[in-house]
C-alpha cells in the first residue's frame, strides 16, 4: 500500500516522506525513531544543566506582552518559580497566548533551555506549555522523535503512523515466529514489537522491541545471505598434500622467524591440506602482518607435492610484486620449481606461451590477476588458489574452476578485519584463520593529522627522510585536475612537488590509467630505491611492499575511509625504520578532523575496521549495501552484536532442523528472505 492511502497524506507530504524513502506503508512502519522523549519530573530553574531539554514549575510574573513585527507577532513572558528564579519567554506566531496564559496560575513549560558565558540562562524561545494536570498525563511518557526532512515535521510523522495503526493492521500476519519460539529465544512479537517501537510505554519496552526487530534484520539478512552462497558442502580432498622437507628448510633459511600467529595459522593450512576434505580458508590480518609469506609456504608445499598453485592479486602491480617476490626467493633459496606470470596487459604471444606452459605442467606456480581463472587457461593439475586482499573469493569465481572440472584447495587472504560474528556469516562456508600479531622488529608509525598549511614543514621532512636514504609516498585522490572536484590530483602534485623539493630528489608519479607497462617499470625502480618520492592515486592501496619507505603522506584524507587510509598507512612500517604517516586533510570541519583523529590514536587495523563499520555500515565496507533497501534499519552489527549472535544460532538450527516452522510461518519467512535475495542479487555481485 502506498503512504499516499493513508488518511491525511496529500501529495506534499507523500513527497516529503519519499524524501526519506518512504514510498510504502511498509517503509513507514520502518521509519524507526531516531531517539525518544522522555516527559521527565519538573525541575526548579538552578537545576537546568546547559542545551538541555527539560521541564519546570513556573508562574507568570507579569502578563504577558503582545507586540506585533514586520513579520511577526511576538508573546513575552516572565516567569519564576517556587525559588523566586526567573526566565523570559518568547513565542513568535502564537498571539493567543498573550489572551490564554493566566497569572496566578502554575504551568509547566517545557523546553530546550540553554545558559550563556556566565551560566544565565537565556531567553527560553517556544516552550510547550502545559497545565500541571495535562502534564502528569505526560510524565513518563515516550515520544518518538523520528528522521525528518525540511518541511516534515516530527508531528505529521506521529500523525501518520498512528493513522496507520489506528486501521488496524494484522502484524501476526507478518510474524513468522510461533508464541513457542518467541518463549524460548525470549523475544516478543513482531506486532508489539512494532507498536512499542514506535509508541514505547517506558524504556524496558523499547528495549525489547529493537531487540525483536534487530533479531529480525539479522536473521533475514544471514539466511538470505546462506541462500545466496552456493551449497558447496565438503568436497573430498583430491590433492592431500602435506609439508615438505624443503620447506621446511626454506622457512628455516628465511632471515626472520615467522611470529607465533603466522606458525600457528600455517599448521591450520597444512592440516587442511591434508585433511580428507578440500580447503576453504580466509586468512585475516592486518596490513604488515606477514600474509605473502604464508602464502608463498603453502604454494610451496603445493608444488613440491607435484601439483600447480596459484596466486591472484586484485591489481596487476601487485601481481608483479608478488611474482619479483616469489623469484627472488626461488633464486636465492635454489628452490627447483617454476614460477610464472599471467596479467592482462601481456602480449598476446607472452600469454600464448604462459598458457602453453600452465597447461603442460612446466610451470609449478603461477601468479596473476584474474586473467588465471579465464576460459583460455587450462591447469595440469591446479591444486591450490590463493586470492590475494579480496574480501571474497566469489561464488563465481568458484563455479568457474569448478566448471573447469578444478576443486582446488581455496586461501582467500584479507586485511580487513572483522569481527568474528560477522565474519561467519559473510564467510559462512569458510574456516577462519587470524594472524593477530606483527613482527616484533616493527617500531608503531607515528601519525600526525594536519591541514594543508601543514605543507611546507611536511616538504622538509620529506626532504630529511630521503637525504637519509628513505623513500615516501604521496597519494592524492585524483588523476589529473577537475573543474568539478576540488582536490589534489596526482599529475599536477607531482609537478608541483618536483618544483619544490631539492632537484636530486626524484619524484614520479603513478595511477590506473597509465599503461600497464609503464606501471609496473615505475613500482619496479621505486621497489629499487631509485625513485625518492612516489606521487600516486590509491593504486598502491593493497599489498605493495617496499620496506624501505617510511613516510606516508595522504592529501584529501578526509574523501577516503577510514579502512581505505588505514590500508595505505600499511604501505610504510614495513621494516626496520622508524615510519610516518601524515594525514592531511582538506578540510577544516570537526566531524571530518575528528574522523581522521580515529587513525591518529590507533595503528590496530580491527580497531579502525570497526570504527568504520559503524561509521558506514557492513554492507558499504563489503559492497552488500549498496542498495538502501538493504541497509540496516534498526540493527547495528557492534551494539546489538547479542542479536546477531542469537539471530545465527537460530539460522544454524533452522538448517539443522532443530527448529521446526509450520507452514504457514515458514511461508511468511521465506517470503521475506525471497523478497531481501531479490534486491539483493540485483544489486551486489555475490
Ligand atoms: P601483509 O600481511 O600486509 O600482506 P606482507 O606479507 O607483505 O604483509 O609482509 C610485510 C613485510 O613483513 C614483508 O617485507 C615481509 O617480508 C615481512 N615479514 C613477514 N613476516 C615477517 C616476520 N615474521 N618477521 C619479520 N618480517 C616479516
Ligand atoms: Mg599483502
Amino acid at each position: 500500500m502506498n503512504v499516499n492511502e493513508i488518511k491525511g497524506i496529500g501529495e506534499k507530504t507523500e513527497k516529503l516522506f519519499n524524501k526519506l524513502g518512504v514510498f510504502q506503508v511498509s517503509d513507514l512502519l520502518t521509519l524507526y525513531p531516531r531517539d525518544y522523549d522522555v516527559f521527565r519530573d519538573a525541575i526548579t530553574i538552578s537545576q537546568i544543566d546547559n542545551e538541555a531539554v527539560a521541564a519546570v514549575e513556573v508562574k507568570l510574573h507579569s502578563k504577558p506582552v503582545l507586540r506585533a513585527s514586520a513579520k511577526y507577532k511576538i508573546v513575552s513572558a516572565l516567569v519564576t518559580d517556587v525559588n523566586g528564579d526567573k526566565i523570559q519567554c518568547v513565542w513568535y506566531n502564537m498571539p493567543f497566548l498573550a489572551k490564554t496564559l493566566l497569572l496566578d496560575e502554575v504551568y509547566i513549560f517545557r523546553g530546550r533551555f540553554r545558559r550563556d558565558k556566565v551560566g544565565k540562562i537565556i531567553k527560553l524561545e517556544h516552550p510547550d506549555v502545559y497545565t500541571v494536570e495535562k502534564y502528569s498525563e505526560k510524565l513518563s511518557t515516550m515520544q518518538p522523535i523520528y528522521p525528518l526532512t525540511h518541511g516534515l515535521t516530527n508531528n505529521m510523522v506521529i500523525k501518520a503512523i498512528k493513522q496507520v495503526f489506528s486501521e488496524g493492521i494484522d502484524f501476526s500476519a507478518y510474524d513468522y515466529l510461533t508464541e513457542s519460539l518467541m518463549d524460548k529465544f525470549n523475544l516478543i512479537s513482531y506486532g508489539r514489537a512494532m507498536e512499542q517501537v514506535h509508541f514505547p510505554e517506558d524504556m524496558d519496552s523499547v528495549i525489547k522491541a529493537r531487540k525483536r526487530l534487530c533479531f529480525d534484520e539479522f536473521l533475514i539478512f544471514t539466511l538470505a545471505l546462506r541462500y545466496m552462497k552456493e551449497k558447496t558442502g565438503d568436497i573430498s580432498n583430491s590433492y592431500i598434500i602435506h609439508t615438505s622437507p624443503e620447506t621446511e628448510e626454506f622457512i628455516d633459511s628465511l632471515d626472520f622467524n615467522l611470529t607465533s600467529a603466522q606458525m600457528k595459522v600455517l599448521r591450520e593450512i597444512n592440516e587442511d591440506m591434508e585433511s580428507p576434505t578440500q580447503m576453504n580458508r580466509l586468512i585475516q590480518g592486518d596490513v604488515g602482518s606477514g600474509k605473502t609469506i604464508i602464502a608463498i609456504i603453502a604454494l610451496l608445499n603445493t608444488g613440491f607435492a607435484g601439483f600447480q598453485g596459484a596466486l591472484m592479486a586484485p591489481t596487476e602491480v601487485l601481481a608483479v610484486q608478488h611474482y619479483e617476490n616469489i623469484s627472488e626467493l626461488i633464486r636465492k633459496h635454489n628452490i627447483n620449481l617454476s614460477v610464472g606470470l599471467l596479467t592482462g596487459s601481456m602480449t598476446a604471444a607472452d600469454k600464448r606461451e604462459m598458457y602453453a606452459m600452465i597447461e603442460d605442467g612446466s610451470v609449478n606456480i603461477v601468479i596473476g590477476t584474474h586473467a588465471l581463472i579465464q576460459e583460455k587457461v587450462k591447469y595440469k593439475n591446479l591444486a591450490l588458489v590463493i586470492t590475494d586482499e579480496q574480501h571474497r573469493f566469489g561464488v563465481n569465481q568458484r563455479r568457474t574452476l569448478q566448471d573447469k572440472g578444478y576443486n582446488p584447495h581455496i586461501i582467500v587472504m584479507s586485511a580487513t578485519p572483522i569481527p568474528r560474528t560477522l565474519a561467519i556469516i559473510l564467510y559462512g562456508d569458510l574456516d577462519i584463520s587470524v594472524i593477530d600479531e606483527l613482527p616484533s622488529n616493527r617500531l608503531p608509525i607515528k601519525n600526525c593529522v594536519v591541514t594543508m598549511d601543514y605543507r611546507p614543514k611536511a616538504y622538509d621532512f620529506i626532504s630529511k627522510q630521503v637525504k637519509e636514504g628513505r623513500q615516501v609516498y604521496v597519494i592524492c585522490p585524483m588523476v589529473e585536475a577537475s573543474e568539478s572536484i576540488e582536490a589534489c590530483d596526482v599529475i599536477s602534485y607531482a609537478k608541483n612537488l618536483k618544483e619544490n623539493l631539492d632537484p636530486n630528489i626524484n619524484v614520479e608519479y603513478l595511477h590506473g590509467k597509465m599503461k600497464g607497462q609503464i606501471k609496473n617499470s615505475i613500482m619496479d625502480q621505486f621497489g629499487k630505491g631509485e625513485i625518492d618520492v612516489l606521487v600516486s592515486t590509491t593504486v598502491i592501496e593493497v599489498g605493495v611492499n617496499v620496506p624501505n619507505a617510511t613516510v606516508m603522506m595522504i592529501e584529501n584524507a578526509e574523501r577516503f575511509g577510514l579502512a581505505a587510509l588505514h590500508q595505505l598507512r600499511g604501505r610504510v612500517g614495513r621494516g626496520k625504520y622508524q615510519s610516518y604517516c601524515i594525514f592531511v586533510s582538506g578540510s577544516k570541519s570537526k566531524d571530518k578532523l575528528e574522523r581522521l583523529d580515529i587513525l591518529n590514536k590507533s595503528n590496530d587495523g580491527f580497531y579502525i575496521a570497526s570504527c568504520d563499520l559503524k561509521l558506514r555500515g557492513p554492507g558499504e565496507m563489503f559492497g552488500i549495501r549498496q542498495s538502501g533497501d538493504l541497509v540496516f534499519k534498526i540493527g547495528d552489527i557492534y551494539g546489538d552484536s547479542d542479536m546477531l549472535k542469537l539471530a545465527y544460532e537460530f539460522a544454524r538450527q533452522l538448517e539443522d532442523e532443530k527448529i521446526s516452522l509450520p507452514e504457514d510461518k515458514y511461508n511468511i519467512l521465506q517470503n521475506k528472505i525471497n523478497r531481501y535475495i531479490s534486491i539483493a542479487s540485483k544489486t551486489v555481485n555475490l
